[in-house]
């Protein structure tokens, strides 16, 4: 059953417009999205398949071509090529140097600690614009194919990836035009994809072997919500080292290759060793045959399974020794993992089930989804979740209901409003409203009522050890921090002695789409007689404060006070709390606190005291 939006505010429907997935990778990329028909996320396919090579052509006189067409131009015109783009995203010149040697094309060292840039001609690109372009291209190519517009999207990124990196990939997508929902972790997406949220593993291994990076993650899944616990890999190791070693073990048994010139003849020799390496996981049983022309020269080159997996094992070594170093930081033992997830192209080499079984004997090693597929896949499971057409995944990227807390006279006060993006972070400052308060209770709800009655509880706390001052004085501020998780952390915090509390609560916890929907609309319903309620509640409060001062007053400086000074002030407080006893209108209450203050301003302005006066201006709890 598909949902209708309908924008609250506005009243209007919104279009149905297709949410996509997408897996940038270093290698690869592709585009998937949730058919509405099936409810199955689907790889979206041209003609020239699913996967596009990761790979921009620059042509002069043209525009930059990207996938297949530009892949050929790696050896045609290496320097106009550029490739593995994500590897140089949201990185300055100093933190690439690692990878450089890997780059046949020209990075351009401007002596500053500033982003990278690529030098193609005479042009320089930015990874970001480099990597727009891919993603334009995967727009395009979503759009073809499903006659649809695409304008809002889910990227994945490593795990490790920092918050540079993470800017620079949402920065690429608006470059392409594209609206990014949300910045997905690579293997929590390869879990999605395998419904692991919805099971009971709590422990998850995500392997992931691509073509020259390699990570294992470590995910802690609870309620649905995903934590990354760790996370280990190498930059630089992945299918093309087993190309390299490959080539390697050719290279060293032919005199003609040791002595290869070209640039161009090496990168033949490199993608024969890649379908050599390819067929062989196909077949492992098949021995690869093939010869590569140098000069005049023919050069037969061959490679069985035997020889395949002596150039490959030192790569599985070191990947086993990160899975290994991320157990250890994750303090678990292989004992503790419920699931092992496989991803990337790469482990599709079969000795890579064969090092997760031995190694993980106990659990299921998924592997049955197209390992190049998987990662774009769960974005498009995460990208449907939040268009907003699935109730069995609950991810959240706004606040679906306000969240506040309690102030005087059961009012909901709202700190963080319905519908706002999150991760959000709000504070704001209160006070005592009772001099020599030393505790504060600090209670949270959610809902669109104007009483915190009417609402949902969430939890309270109280602050303690506030120093006894008088009313007004004391500043408390009481900040929600949500983080993308829907985690909401309530703080609060005198600011005169720094006494702080806090507790973490999940806001949507026991929650159905249901009943959040019912709050909405009681919400809505409620409105008007919500309102006059706070009004009449704030008039109470406001009587109450002014009664507690003006009683206050008197005791203290009665003494410096007239006999009909002191004599009208109490009659108005007895008519003010007549009032509020018979529960007049608020209009009646407001006239006689005006009334009140009127009679007492001007000695209460001769004698008055700064905690008086700033008590009249802060909230009270
Ligand atoms: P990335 O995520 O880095 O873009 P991919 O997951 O697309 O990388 O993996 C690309 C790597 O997978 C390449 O090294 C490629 O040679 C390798 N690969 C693809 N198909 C196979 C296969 N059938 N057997 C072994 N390796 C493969
Ligand atoms: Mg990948």
């Amino acid at each position: 059953m598909a949902k209708i939006k309908i924008d609250i505010a506005s009243g209007t429907v919104a279009k149905t417009a297709v949410v996509v997935g997408i897996d940038l990778g270093t290698t690869h990329s592709l585009v998937a999205y949730v058919n509405p028909e099936t409810n199955q996320p689907e790889i979206i396919k041209d003609e020239l398949g699913s996967l596009v090579p990761s790979i921009i052509g620059f042509q002069p006189g043209q525009l930059p071509q990207v996938g297949y067409m530009a892949k050929e131009g790696l050896i045609a015109s290496p320097d106009r090529t550029i490739y593995s783009v994500k590897r140089l995203l949201g990185r300055s010149y100093k933190d690439v140097s690692d990878v450089q040697s890997l780059l046949s094309y020209r990075i351009i060292d401007d002596d500053t600690d500033s982003l990278v840039k690529v030098m193609v001609d005479n042009a320089f690109y930015n990874p970001i614009e480099l990597s727009a372009i891919i993603l334009k291209s995967l727009k395009q190519k979503a759009e073809k194919a499903l006659n649809a517009e695409v304008n809002q999207a889910v990227i994945t990124v490593p795990a490790y990836f920092n918050d540079a990196q993470r800017q620079a990939t949402r920065d690429a997508g608006k470059l392409a035009g594209l609206d990014v929902l949300r910045i997905l972790n690579e293997p929590t997406a390869a879990s999605l994809s395998y419904g692991l949220n919805a099971t009971e593993a709590e422990r998850v291994l995500v392997y992931d072997l691509g073509g020259g990076t390699f990570d294992v993650s470590i995910l802690a899944i609870e309620d649905g919500v995903f934590e990354v616990l760790s996370t280990k890999g190498d930059t630089v190791l992945g299918g093309d080292d087993i190309d390299r070693a490959v080539m390697q073990f050719w290279i060293s048994n032919d005199p003609v290759l040791q002595n290869l010139q070209l640039l161009s003849d090496r990168q033949k020799l490199r993608l024969m060793a890649e379908s050599a390496k390819i067929q062989l996981s196909g077949d492992p049983h098949s021995k690869y045959q093939d010869c590569l022309m140098v000069g005049q020269v023919s050069v037969d080159v061959s490679l069985n399974y035997q020889q395949l997996q002596a150039a490959a094992n030192p790569i599985l070594q070191k990947t086993q020794h990160c899975i290994a170093a991320a157990l250890k930081d994750a303090q678990l033992k292989e004992s503790d993992i419920q699931a092992v997830v496989m991803v990337g192209g790469s482990t599709r080499y079969p000795e890579i089930y064969q090092l997760l079984t031995s190694m993980f004997p106990h659990v299921q090693v998924n592997n049955q989804i197209n390992p190049d597929e998987v990662v774009a896949l769960g974005a498009a499971i995460e990208a449907d979740v939040l268009a907003g057409n699935r109730s069995d995944v609950l991810l959240l990227d706004v606040t679906p209901l306000s969240l506040g807390i309690e102030t005087a006279g059961g009012l909901m006060d709202v700190l963080i409003p319905r519908n706002a993006k999150i991760p959000a972070r709000v504070g704001r400052e209160y006070t005592t409203s009772v001099d020599g308060q030393v505790n504060m209770k600090i209670a949270v709800f959610q809902g669109e009522r104007e009483m915190v009655a009417e609402n949902r509880k969430l939890g309270e706390f109280v602050l303690k050890g506030i120093p006894a001052m008088p009313a007004g004085f004391p500043k408390i501020e009481v900040s929600f921090a949500i983080d993308a998780n829907g985690m909401l952390q309530v703080k609060a915090k005198e600011l005169r002695s720094n006494v702080s509390q806090e507790i973490e609560i999940k806001p949507q916890y026991g929650l159905t789409d249901a009943q959040v929907e019912k709050m909405l609309l009681d919400g809505f319903q409620f409105a008007q007689t919500d309102i006059q309620m706070r009004l009449q509640q704030e008039a109470v409060n406001e009587a109450q404060q002014l009664i507690y001062l003006a009683q206050r007053f008197l005791e203290k400086n009665g003494n410096m006070m007239s006999e009909e000074e002191i004599k009208g002030t109490k009659q108005r407080i007895q008519e003010l709390e007549r009032l509020l006893q018979s529960q007049a209108p608020k209009d009646e209450i407001l006239a006689q606190v005006t009334l009140l203050n009127d009679f007492t301003r001007p000695f209460a302005e001769r004698l008055m005291d700064v905690a008086v006066a700033s008590a009249l201006k802060g909230k009270g709890i």
